[in-house]
């Protein structure tokens, strides 16, 4: 059956789950809020899972030529005491993840959007969904109708305006956000995502991100802790910053020397919120919409991909779109929930404030890899395979090839 789908969100799952209604022949139409729209941040990575699903999109050989091939996470402490050292290829020979500045992974997904048929209104802000019987309407910021479709999918992030109408529980916030940068890579950790601790009070993340577009010079995504609301201290004091960072980790000493000053950063705030029942109506969340959370375990856009996948599928096997809202919901429920609660658990552990949580963090995390199915767990866990403490799916599962 042939639909009218209108998409709130040119992010990840929009762009995702647009392309792929409209190549299933549904009339998409995508209203994003930016007139150019455009990534927001840094670098991110695409898991196997995430990568698997750019493959059913098509896209996987593109973005792997743009991004940085990511073998190994190794996060060591100011004292040199090693705090996860996990490779990929320990769980299966070849097994890698790709991180991707996010103007690459947007460019090569606007790049099938625009092949699908669906059409976008760029600098189009939907301020209210009305339900009318079989019709939602969406409006804009001065309340005019912008569209009238079947079903609205709420792609717009995190941030969403809309969650509340589907489950109006408030969200968490996290105690800590970062600083992110996009910064010239002259390729001091290739193949790894890196991180230096002090405590859970200060974090320097370091991530090869390969290519912006074709031709471009090798970037890399640095990422550093801080507070919400603390972003304007931290510029104030750059350069004592510089030198701090510098020791904490001393072969970023020239990257930050040739930085201008902190206006290359962006700031980021983290939530916590997890839809118990993702739909209301003629309504469905994807994405961060529906779950958000820290990125410490890198899971946001892989997740996102996936459920513009089973959305898609689950609107080709239910007419009814609320049989289909359902069948999506199931789909992706206990991949969804396992990160929802592991993201939430583990991120005191690298950002906080406690002083118990990194002590038992450094004496135990790393040590767990002596036990081989705690080892294989733990690269599971990172790698998005995980569906339950105890049960996990590949990734081509997971991306419902099969
Ligand atoms: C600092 C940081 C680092 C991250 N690192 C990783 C990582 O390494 N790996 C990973 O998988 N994930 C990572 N994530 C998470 C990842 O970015 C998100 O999970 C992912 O982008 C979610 O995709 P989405 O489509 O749900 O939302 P988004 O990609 O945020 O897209 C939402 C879109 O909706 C638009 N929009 C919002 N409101 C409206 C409105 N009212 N009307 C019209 N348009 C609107 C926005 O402009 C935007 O284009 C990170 C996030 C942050 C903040």
């Amino acid at each position: 059956m042939i639909r009218d789908i209108a998409v709130i969100g040119a992010g990840v799952g929009g762009l995702a789950v647009a392309t792929l209604l409209a190549r299933a022949g549904h009339r998409v139409t995508v209203l994003e809020r930016f007139a150019e729209p455009k990534p927001v941040g840094s670098g991110l990575m695409l898991q196997p899972t995430g990568l698997a699903a750019l493959g059913r999109l098509g896209v996987r050989d593109e973005i792997t030529a743009l991004g940085a091939r990511i073998t190994r996470l190794h996060g060591v402490t100011d004292r040199g005491a090693t705090v996860l050292d996990l490779h990929y290829g320990d769980l299966s020979p070849g097994l890698h993840a790709v991180a991707a500045h996010r103007a690459a992974l947007h460019g090569v997904l606007w790049r099938a959007f625009i092949g699908s048929g669906a059409r976008i209104e760029a600098g189009r802000q939907v301020t209210a969904i009305d339900q009318r019987g079989d019709r939602v309407v969406l409006r804009d910021a001065g309340g005019a109708p912008v569209i009238e479709a079947d079903i609205a999918i709420d792609a717009s992030g995190a941030r969403s305006a809309f969650r509340a109408m589907v489950e109006p529980r408030v969200p968490r916030r996290f105690a800590y956000g970062a600083v992110w940068a996009s910064v010239p890579d002259p390729g001091i950790a290739p193949g790894v995502l890196l991180q230096r601790h002090i405590a859970a009070r200060v974090m320097l993340g370091w991530m090869p991100v390969g290519r912006a577009a074709e031709g471009g010079p090798p970037l890399a995504a640095l990422f550093w802790s801080i507070k919400p609301g603390e972003h304007a201290a931290w510029a104030a004091r750059f350069d004592t910053w510089r030198d701090e960072a510098s020791a904490l980790w001393p072969p970023i000493a020239p990257v930050l020397a040739g930085l201008p000053g902190p206006e290359v950063f962006t700031p980021a705030s983290y939530i916590q919120f997890t839809a118990r029942r993702p739909w209301r109506g003629r309504v469905v969340l994807l994405g961060d919409a529906a779950h958000a959370t820290s990125p410490q375990l890198g899971q946001g856009a892989n997740s996102a991909l996936l459920d513009a996948l089973a959305l898609a599928d689950a609107l080709a096997a239910d007419a009814e779109p609320e049989a289909a809202f359902a069948r999506y919901a199931a789909t992706r429920r206990r991949h969804v929930r396992f990160y929802q609660r592991a993201s939430a658990l583990i991120t005191p552990f690298f950002q906080g404030d406690s002083r118990a949580m990194p002590l038992l963090r450094d004496h135990v995390f790393h040590r767990m890899k002596i036990v081989p199915w705690l080892a294989r767990e733990q690269v599971r866990t990172l790698a998005g395979l995980k569906t339950g403490l105890l049960t996990h799916d590949d990734a081509a599962t997971l991306a419902g090839l099969r």
